[in-house]
């Protein structure tokens, strides 16, 4: 193979050495300069900047002069230069290098802003990059996937997105999924033994590569190749381009700037015609239908959608919410329906065992709440340790033995007790201090031989000791693998009746929100057999349950009605017990009235019609395999929802990758989940995902705030010229002026518009329909509405001013100014549909203040500095004219005003 020949060159930890696989794992690690401790950071660095990140090219950044010169790329630009030529030859110097300068500045701020806001979305993106675990100066390191070096200890474990090609030093079960890079779909088993030279890729289970992630286990690897010179690398210019495809709203907004040009055309054929027809000088009236023509089309209109999606992702970063595909911000605009995990995402995963329950009928409650080991067990008010009973002291050793987690006492740095690992874990722990019993003197004495870790699936975990195996997981799990109970008395066979006694004491805590865990023992298992679920029969010894409160997280009820009142319905599915998900759906308001729960294994049962038929009043999965999932989402969206999915472990991939928002958890969440999901919830609550939804729906509105601004102002210029036009009047503004309207507002306004801050109300709408027009029928009555206010202020000024014998470019002007300024109030006008303009304050958007300002000063200069004279046609107004231009074009103001108060009273 090419990659092993590539390797097999010379030695050194620069990318050349033995071929990896066929050398003992301590040997790669000597070849590679590094040690058992991992690199220390300085030699990490020395490498990183020898060889660079860990990264493939990126074809899909463009250097900012690039953005400039797509700017040009436009027929628009083409017709406009093109005119600029013409205006030249025939004569016309000062519209040439009028329309010339237009040109440029509008690609400069067009590149500008897209630039500024394609940057600020990388470096948000960075964010959300994949990370990856190493030791560096022997110590356990998270270090972003880019900067791992050849030679840096990788550690791994299920979950984990594997970053660089790696030699394995020790496994324990590792297994890791490869499809990505050899199509086998199975996970693929992992050892560390030498193999053959010419072994190929696929058979080196050895070695882990980029682009695979651990499916099950435990690992250590020496990185030995990183960025191109890993086997992704070498095929990464077969794979598919980097650049991130257009979001839906992009396509839409491209496809209806297509339509306005072809209506542009149409426009510009109108007015040539009605400007011939009257005999208007043809080099005249050839600028202005050009002028007309190009003010039409809303260029700006890309670059507010970039900036709009620029700066949702930027206000949902500041909310905890990292985006890692664009697209997810309009799709969460549109989300209608939620999936949440409960355990972390509704709870705060804080978890306290507050009941003990044991077979012989006793239940023992536990005092004190969170990790400090404060309180006791008691029954019926008597105090109890774990010598009490030879049944309780089997669960709480099996508590502690069968736990992979750590408890951490206070310290300088944190005056709490804290879990280190799962919290389910580690909350036994604190169970069995409060037992008295010490969980590190019993671990020593019970070294683990072997081990099935917890997974989410199996919803169990054992541990092999010298004792025997001991078994936690969830009830229905564990019981199915029991053939006895233990007692004080000793182990009794499990009989109809007996089970019937655990089903209801489960049932009874679990309605009570309390998370199960069942306990069990088993004696008899070949001492020299790998542990398999399979083989053990049911042949152990059930010990009891420990019940768990996980207190709901303050901020959800609150955010779950908001969900409700935003049209968006929240599910839950949980892998928990289907009464502890009922009891806490219901204490959250996530179900309602005719809402029930449905769980796993009826839905398994369940015909896919059937299951889509009732899907819209399941308000809980419970006791869900991570498979299942994807049945949800897809059940789902064939009844036309938009849906979120949260998730966090390796098998949550599929369903995130299916969902419209796949919604990754950052705290618990696996770098597995994060690649397939498209945002990622940094603290893992579900506050967070409503107020990205919040932020969605704002960029939808503030976008339709553009096009509504863009719109009306050029249908205003449109009917003010045909007007003139077939009224046999002058033509109230000249192609120069209308450039500068439309590049003057377009740039320094409307863009502006996208800054908006949210209103208030953004989730007290119905969600935004997919399909939804660009234009809707609202946004067109208050096009037509606000269009037909400014073209009676202005035209009616204009009519009025033909009276009075003042010179026509006196009256142009002034004109000129008022269209202007009806533009700067449309642009108030447009920042809310029903609220109004004076109840909004400026100051929530600086940059629109700027724009108006800088807007105000300009317009000054156009009309008195004597060189913009020159080149605009213009003269000065005097000042009481000013005055009254600013009063005239209030009107489109109060108009507005009336219709949003009318609005407001309906
Ligand atoms: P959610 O998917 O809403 O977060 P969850 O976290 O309760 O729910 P899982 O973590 O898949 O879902 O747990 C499912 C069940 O598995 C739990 O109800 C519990 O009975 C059992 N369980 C959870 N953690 C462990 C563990 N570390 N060891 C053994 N069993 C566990």
């Amino acid at each position: 193979m090419n990659g092993a020949h590539h390797l097999s060159e010379s030695s050194g930890w620069n990318g050349k050495s033995a071929t990896w696989h066929s050398i003992d794992g301590a040997d790669a690690l000597g070849r590679l300069e590094s040690s058992d401790e991992g690199l220390s950071t300085a030699e990490a660095g020395r490498r990183l900047g020898s060889i660079g990140p860990n990264a493939l090219p990126e074809t899909g950044r463009r250097p900012l002069v690039l953005v400039f010169f797509r700017q040009f790329a436009s027929p628009l630009i083409y017709i406009l230069l093109a005119a600029a030529v013409f205006a030249f030859v025939v004569g016309e110097r000062r519209d040439a290098g009028v329309i010339l300068a237009v040109v440029i500045l509008n690609s400069v701020i067009g590149a500008f802003q897209e630039g500024r806001a394609e940057r600020s979305m990388e470096s948000l993106r960075r964010l959300a990059e994949l990370q990856a675990r190493v030791l560096r100066n022997g110590r356990e390191t998270l270090v972003s996937a880019r900067q791992l070096v050849p030679g840096d200890l990788l550690l791994l474990a299920a979950g984990d997105a594997v970053g660089a090609d790696a030699r394995l030093l020790d496994c324990a079960a590792l297994q890791s999924s490869e499809a990505a890079l050899t199509g086998e779909s199975l996970p693929v088993e992992k050892t560390v033994r030498i193999l053959p030279e010419g072994t190929p890729v696929s058979d080196r289970c050895n070695m882990v590569y980029s682009g695979t992630h651990i499916a099950a286990g435990r690992g250590r690897a020496v990185i030995v190749a990183t960025g191109l010179d890993t086997e992704v690398g070498k095929i990464a210019s077969l794979m598919e381009s980097t650049v991130e495809p257009k979001t839906p709203l992009e396509t839409r907004i491209h496809q209806f700037g297509r339509w306005l040009t072809v209506a542009a055309v149409l426009l510009f054929l109108t007015i040539m015609g009605f400007g011939l027809l009257r005999n208007l000088p043809f080099n005249q009236i050839l600028m202005v239908s050009i002028s007309q023509m190009v003010s039409m089309v809303p260029e700006g209109l890309p670059v507010a959608m970039t900036i709009a999606l620029a700066v949702g992702m930027q206000r949902m970063a500041a909310r905890k919410a990292l985006v890692r595909r664009l697209a997810a911000v309009e799709t969460l605009g549109c989300t209608t329906v939620i999936c949440t995990d409960k355990t972390g995402t509704l709870t705060r995963n804080e978890m306290t065992v507050t009941t003990i329950w044991l077979p012989s009928g006793r239940t023992i409650e536990v005092s004190g709440a969170g990790y400090a080991p404060e309180g006791g067990l008691s029954e019926d008010g008597r105090q109890l340790t774990a010598t009490d009973d030879a049944g309780l002291r089997a669960l709480l050793e099996t508590a502690v033995l069968c736990n992979d987690a750590q408890l951490v006492p206070p310290d300088q740095t944190d005056p709490r007790w804290r879990p280190l690992g799962d919290p389910t874990e580690a909350a036994l722990l604190t169970l069995s201090l409060k037992a008295l019993q010490d969980p590190q003197a019993l671990r020593n004495d019970h070294p683990r031989r072997d081990e099935i870790p917890f997974d989410s699936g199996s919803k169990m975990m054992a541990t092999r000791h010298g004792g025997g195996i001991r078994i936690k997981g969830a009830p229905e799990t564990v019981l199915k693998l029991c053939n006895s109970v233990r007692t004080n008395a000793g182990d009794t066979p499990l009989d109809q009746a007996k089970l019937d006694r655990i089903t209801q004491a489960s049932g009874e805590m679990a309605g009570r929100a309390l998370r199960l865990l069942a306990f069990a023992e088993l004696a008899d298992y070949p001492p020299d057999d790998k542990l398999d679920v399979q083989q053990f029969g049911d042949r152990a010894v059930f010990l009891g349950f420990v019940g768990q409160m996980d207190p709901p997280r303050d901020e959800v009820k609150p955010a779950i009605a908001a969900c409700r009142k935003a049209g968006i319905r929240p599910i839950m599915v949980t892998g928990d017990h289907k009464e502890t998900g009922i009891a806490v759906a219901r204490g959250l308001g996530i179900i309602r009235g005719e809402e029930h729960a449905l769980d796993g294994q009826e839905m398994e049962l369940m015909r896919e019609q059937d299951l889509r038929h009732d899907i819209d009043r399941i308000s809980v999965f419970a006791r869900v395999h991570p498979a299942q999932k994807l049945r949800i989402v897809e059940a789902l969206q064939a009844r036309g929802h938009v849906v979120a999915m949260t998730g966090d472990g390796v098998n949550d991939a599929p369903a995130l990758a299916r969902a419209d928002v796949g919604v990754a958890m950052g705290i618990t969440g696996t770098e597995v989940a994060k690649g397939a999901a498209e945002i990622v919830v940094a603290d893992d609550n579900f506050a967070t995902i409503v107020g990205a939804v919040e932020q969605g729906r704002l960029v939808f509105e503030n976008l339709k705030k553009v096009i509504l601004f863009l719109f009306t102002t050029s249908i205003d210029e449109v009917i003010i010229l045909l007007a003139a036009l077939m009224m046999d009047l002058p033509l109230p503004l000249l192609a120069v002026q209308i450039l500068w309207i439309n590049v003057v507002t377009e740039t320094i306004l409307t863009v502006n518009l996208v800054m908006e801050e949210p209103e208030g109300d953004e989730l007290e709408r119905p969600p935004v329909p997919r399909d939804e027009p660009l234009v809707t029928r609202s946004m067109l009555q208050r096009m037509v509405s606000m269009a037909a206010s400014a073209v009676v202020a202005t035209l009616g000024y204009y009519l009025w001013r033909q009276t009075s014998g003042d010179p026509l470019v006196q009256i142009r002007s002034e004109t000129f100014t008022l269209l202007v300024v009806c533009q700067w109030f449309n642009v108030l006008n447009c920042r809310s549909s029903h609220r109004s303009a004076f109840h909004l304050s400026l100051f929530r958007n600086r940059w629109l203040v700027g724009g108006l300002l800088l807007g105000n000063l300009l317009q000054v200069l156009v009309i008195y500095s004597p060189a913009l004279n020159h080149v605009f046609h213009t003269v000065p107004i005097p000042l009481v004219d000013f005055f009254l231009i600013g009063a005239v074009a209030s009107i489109v103001l109060w108009m507005e005003e009336a219709r949003k108060l009318l609005v407001r009273q309906r």
